[in-house]
């Protein structure tokens, strides 16, 4: 059934996304604003990521699913839609997987299997140097605006802790001794990708007001 959308007066924003890690995250950073998943609008289908860059992908899928509220009289009802892209990019791996992270063992994408192939790649490589790259792209009416958000860190030899998901257990965020998978989840939150990408994305949210 598709829900609708009710006009409580706070700001209402669908994410296009149902991970259920991200979810947390992104309402944890924009504590003020209703987040709204896809599954909660009604959105079931699949979007090819067909694009060649994180930005592509993240606006592909910003506006596909832009499209779909419009198609389904729901956009008046919000203030738009944000979709993230992120990539891990592996400096002695020439910045891959980059765009390529979510499928990079193969299909159907598995977590596991990414971790382990990045562990493989880099064998006897010294260099551990990588960092994660999110582009959230923000789509609504009169509204068409990405924001990025780094963090840079290195691939430990081994995985580390049970928390986060992705990549997690492989990174140690730079000024840090443990991964991302350990951290408590506000400490990652405060450093990560795709909080800096969140925390860019509320300080437009702030600055323009007219978009709200
Ligand atoms: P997506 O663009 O969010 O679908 O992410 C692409 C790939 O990066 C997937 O394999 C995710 O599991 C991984 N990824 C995205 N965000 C994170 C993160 O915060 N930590 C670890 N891995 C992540």
């Amino acid at each position: 059934m598709q829900a609708r959308f009710e006009n409580s007066g706070t700001m209402k924003l669908v994410f296009a996304s149902n991970n259920a890690h991200k979810l947390d995250e992104v309402r944890n950073i924009l504590s003020d604003v209703e987040i709204v998943s896809l599954r909660e609008v009604g959105f079931v289908d699949e979007i090819d990521e067909t694009g060649s860059t994180l930005e592509e992908n993240s606006h592909l899928k910003a506006q596909t699913i832009w499209n779909w509220l419009e198609a389904h009289d729901l956009a008046k009802d919000c203030d738009g839609v944000f979709a993230d892209d992120t990539g891990l990019e592996i400096d002695a791996l020439n910045g891959a997987p980059g765009v390529y992270s979510a499928r990079w063992a193969g299909e159907p994408s598995n977590d596991a299997n990414n971790r382990a192939k990045a562990l493989r790649e880099l064998e006897g490589t010294t260099n551990r140097n990588a960092h994660f790259r999110t582009v959230i792209t923000w789509i609504g009416k009169d509204i068409d605006i990405q924001v990025e958000g780094i963090v840079e860190g290195i691939i430990s030899t081994e995985e580390q802790g049970n928390g986060g998901f992705g990549y997690d257990a492989l990174f140690i965020p730079k000024g840090y001794t443990e991964t991302f998978a350990t951290l408590p989840a506000e400490v990652k939150n405060s450093i990560s990708h795709r909080g800096r990408a969140m925390e860019s994305l509320k300080k437009v949210i702030q600055k323009d007001s007219k978009c709200i």
